[in-house]
Formats: structure tokens, sequence, C-alpha cells
């Protein structure tokens, strides 16, 4: 189900069940392939497939690929950031690496004649999110953001909560704790001005970033993990800190779950104010909002 893009720098990937290649660059949009079988069997023509970006990087992308892989009257195209080496094989259509900015995406979705975005990417990830916003209401494109409510606190959690992870950093406090590092690779720096701590840091890949905390232990694990791996982690390596981004969701929550079990202490960094959007928290939300951008035949 290849789907040719006629722009940007970067790689231009067709999914096509388990099978990835990548596709030489054609000067229009593809039709998709239903609008191909109307036009070689001289069927009745379908209703045009909505063609649809959805940034992705996230669950809740990999739920809605799941539901639109197999839909005809909708033509998806997945982007992914780039940063896990190793992703998982897209059902559908993909592209990875930025646009190059707000004027990069403006041109990706005049460029490739998309009907509508959804912004499922992380609630971490700002940037992408406000280069969206600002491409899709230049563009005259409709937004979607499809995000999962924040974790909120139980009251038999022991939370800290700060707004960044440079604030996190200091609530370690002075003494020498052993801290599990669940927050991301890209702050992993931010440790470094509080080398009395043992880390032990998980991660999905190798992070270059470790080299910045000689001495951390490091732990690849791709998610969702089960609750009685976190807590038998965190027993296991004496865990009295855990670090983590309020990223909410099932996927990640038991980390959440095994500390309050085991007493662990959570440095919980909150979340922060994203684009004013158009937002939905479930998928049945923006299957009915993709229903309603469908363009006129
Ligand atoms: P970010 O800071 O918001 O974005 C930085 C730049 O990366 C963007 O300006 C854009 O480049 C490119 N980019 C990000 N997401 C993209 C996507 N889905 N498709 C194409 N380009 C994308 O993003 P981040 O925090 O580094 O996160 C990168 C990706 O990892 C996101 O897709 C996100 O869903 C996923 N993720 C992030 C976190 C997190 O904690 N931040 C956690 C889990 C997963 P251009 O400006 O060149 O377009």
């Amino acid at each position: 189900m290849p789907v040719y893009e006629t722009h940007g720098a970067s790689t231009v990937i067709a999914s096509d069940g388990d099978a990835t290649q990548t596709r030489p660059q054609l000067p229009t949009p593809s039709l998709g392939r239903f609008a191909l079988l109307a036009m070689t069997e001289g069927a009745m023509p379908l209703r045009n497939p909505i063609r649809l970006l959805i940034l992705g990087g996230t669950s809740e992308a990999g739920a809605l690929v799941a539901a639109v892989a197999r839909r005809e009257d909708i033509a998806p195209i997945l982007s992914l950031a780039g940063r896990t080496g190793n992703p998982k094989p897209a059902r559908i259509p993909s592209r990875i690496g930025g646009f190059g900015g707000v004027e990069g995406l403006c041109d990706y979705l005049s460029c490739n004649a998309i009907d509508a975005v959804v912004d499922a990417t992380h609630p971490f990830a700002e940037q992408i999110s406000a280069n969206a916003a600002k491409a899709c209401a230049a563009a005259r494109v409709p937004l979607l953001v499809f995000t999962r409510p924040p974790w909120r606190r139980d009251p038999a959690d022991d939370w800290i909560e700060v707004d960044t992870v440079e604030a996190a950093v200091d609530a370690l406090g002075t003494e020498r704790r052993t801290v599990m590092l669940t927050q991301g690779r890209l702050q992993l720096a931010a440790f470094a001005r509080a080398p009395q701590h043992r880390y032990i840091v998980r991660a999905i890949d190798r992070p270059v970033e470790i080299d910045a905390l000689p001495g951390a232990m490091l732990v690849l694990a791709r998610g969702p993990i089960e609750l009685a791996d976190e807590e038998r982690l965190m027993r296991e390596e004496r865990i009295e800190l855990l670090v983590t981004k309020n990223s909410g969701g099932a996927a990640t929550y038991a980390k959440i779950e095994a500390a309050r079990r085991l007493g662990v202490t959570v440095v919980v960094v909150r979340r922060p104010t994203g684009p004013s959007a158009e937002t939905a928290t479930e998928l049945s939300a923006v299957l009915a909002w993709i229903e309603a951008h469908r363009p006129a035949p």
C-alpha cells in the first residue's frame, strides 16, 4: 500500500505488511490503492480516502495505526522522528525524520494533499506539537491532539512533583541515594551535576547520553513492562528514588504502582502546557473526528 511523498529531505518509506522499503519520490501524491482499483476495474468510484497524517512515536499512535491500517476509506501516513534505532515495522505507509520546522511541515501538508492531522506524539514532545499547531493553522488543515490523561497521585503514593528535569535533580538531595532514571535519554546529562548518587538508567536503546553518568547501570527494556518485573528490579537494585515524567497512560504505569508498593519516592516531572488544540483521549473519539473531517466527495 505505497504512498509516495513529494516533499522533504526525510527518508520516504512505504510499508507493505512487514516489508519496509525506500521508494523513489514521485511528482504527484498517490490516490491510494482503492482509487487505483476503481480506475483499473471500472468499478463504481469509491469515497475518496481521507489523507491522514499521524504524528507518532507513542502507544496512542500505535493504537490509531492499528485501527486505520485496514480501512479502505482512510489513507494514513505515520510520521516518526527517528529517535529509536529499531522501530517496530509500521503497518501503514510511513516516513521518518523531521519536517524542517513549521515551514517544512506546512510544505509537507500541501505537497502531500493532507486532509487532516492527528498529533499523537508524546505529551513531552513540545516542539513537534507546537509546530503542528502552527503549520496546521497556516495550511488550514484540521488538527486533533490524541493524548493520554496524566497520572494522578494516589493517596498511598510518595511523590515529589517538579516542573523541570533540572528541578528533579535538585529533588534527589545531597546524600547518596540509589536512583532509577526513566525520564528519557535527552535529559540524562542533567544528572551529571549530582554525581553522588548511584544511577540505574532504563532505556529502549543504549543512550550515548549515559556517558555523562560514569558508573551508571543501564537496563535495556521496551515497554509495556509488567508490574512484577518493575518490582523485582526496584527490589534487587534497592531503588530509593524513581525519576519519571508524568507521561500518563497504562503502558508505563507499572513503575508508579511498583514504587507505591515498595515505598519508593517518585520524582514526577509535571507536563508542559501544550498549544491549545482540539484534544481527544479515546481512540473512538479520534475515529469520529476523522470521519467528521472527511473531505467532501
Ligand atoms: P520534540 O522535541 O517535540 O521535536 C523535536 C523535533 O523532532 C521536531 O521539531 C521535529 O523536527 C522532529 N519530530 C518530533 N516528532 C516527530 C514526528 N513524530 N515526526 C517527524 N518529526 C518529528 O520531540 P521529542 O521530545 O524529541 O520526541 C521525539 C519523538 O519521540 C516524538 O515523535 C515523540 O512522540 C516520541 N517520544 C517522546 C518522548 C518524550 O519524552 N519527549 C517520549 C516517548 C516518545 P522538525 O522541526 O525538523 O520537523
